[in-house]
């Protein structure tokens, strides 16, 4: 539950089937507007169209091009403009079906529409199951900036079926993973250990294992996201862990080199090494995250960038106060510290270090 505004996560094998009763019982629903992309639409979007309609609600289908420039204000306007050609109304329901771009702009297409409209997530790729999902940001990039409009807009219900990630690219679904490791670091060490011991069922996307590690997940997102829904007492950053390297390593390697889970990983590592540096964490913990996620095939090394560069991201992060570097960082797996006031040569140490 989330604060008084609580919401339904269902989990589980094979539910995307009952994605109409489910979507019914939580509201009262006449018209929904589903929206997906191409990828994401030919595996599922008839099964959950037939599974809407036949609780008797009129579905408009509406198919974006898989891909993060969908998050824009020119493929916006067009799904509004689709919306109200196909008579959507104050009571009409938005239904997300996809990864975290779909997710991200079907948000915001609801919380926009005729003013706000309910909308239900159906989160396919790893990473919207376990992140994007839950925590009611919503929102699409502007050409210089990502993310930037938005709102905050929580869904009445999200509904993760883990078998649809038998059809997820295997880069997607290890990208996924890093932000499962990130759960272990941050909040719960038995759960790093439990992800220690399961390395080869995930990567064979084992069924159990699957519903464990999602569920676990978006329990420790959700129970962060009650505490700090806005973002406004600081709680909700300690889910940057290894965001701050990441973000100047996307941005300096260029958009699309790095797959966010990817850079997700070398940046948990930099931000461990800078632990070390501060005194506050130790090498073999660093080691085991070390050894976890090259186990789960993800880049553990710093690649060689303009230093200078991944400094001057970094400085712009807006995880930087008064300009001086704020960094999450790790005491023990398990317990992650908000650190303000990072000597800028300490960070670019712990860097260097990875590479
Ligand atoms: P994505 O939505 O682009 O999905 C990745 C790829 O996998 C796409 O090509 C997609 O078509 C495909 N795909 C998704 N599910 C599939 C399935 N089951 N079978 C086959 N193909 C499938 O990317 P993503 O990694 O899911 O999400 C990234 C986005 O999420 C970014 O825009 C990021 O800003 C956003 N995000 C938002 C939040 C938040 O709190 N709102 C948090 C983290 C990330
Ligand atoms: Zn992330």
């Amino acid at each position: 539950p989330l604060g008084d505004r609580s919401y339904d996560i269902s989990i589980g094998t094979g539910n995307l089937v009952d994605v109409g009763r489910w979507v019914t019982s939580l509201r009262s629903v006449t018209h929904a507007v589903v929206i997906s992309d191409a990828n994401v639409a030919k595996h599922y979007q008839q099964r959950v169209e037939e599974a809407i309609a036949a609780e008797g609600v009129r579905v408009t289908s509406l198919v974006v091009p898989a891909g993060e420039p969908s998050k824009s204000v020119s493929t916006a306007q067009s799904l509004w403009e689709a919306a109200l050609a196909d008579r959507v109304d104050r009571k009409s329901v938005v239904v997300a079906l996809g990864g975290g771009v779909v997710g991200d702009l079907a948000g915001f297409i609801a919380a926009t529409m005729t003013r706000g409209l309910d909308f239900f997530q159906i989160p396919t790729s790893l990473l919207a199951q376990v992140d994007s999902s839950v925590g009611g940001k919503v929102g699409i990039n502007l050409p210089s900036a990502k993310n930037i409009v938005g709102a905050f807009w929580q869904p009445k219900g999200v509904l993760i079926d883990t078998a649809v990630l038998e059809t997820l690219p295997r880069r997607e679904y290890l990208s996924g993973l890093a932000e499962v490791v990130k759960y272990g670091v941050t909040l719960d060490a038995e759960f790093f250990s439990y992800l220690e011991a399961n390395v080869q069922p995930m990567l064979d996307r084992d069924p159990a294992v699957l519903q464990k590690i999602v569920a676990r997940s978006c329990e420790l997102k959700a129970q962060v996201v009650a505490e700090d829904e806005t973002e406004t007492t600081g709680l909700r950053a300690i889910l940057n862990y290894g965001h701050t390297y990441c973000h100047a390593l996307e941005t300096v390697a260029g958009y699309g080199e790095y797959l966010h889970g990817e850079a997700v990983s070398v940046g948990m590592l930099c931000a461990s090494r800078l632990g070390e540096k501060l005194g506050v964490f130790d090498a073999e913990s660093t080691q085991r995250q070390f050894k976890l996620l090259s186990a789960l095939e993800l880049p553990v090394a710093t690649p060689k960038l303009d230093e200078r560069a991944i400094l001057s991201v970094m400085q712009r992060d807006k995880k930087v106060e008064h300009g001086k570097l704020r960094f999450i960082v790790p005491h023990r797996i398990g317990k992650v510290v908000l650190t303000p006031d990072v000597p800028s040569d300490l960070a670019m140490d712990a860097w260097r270090e990875g590479c």
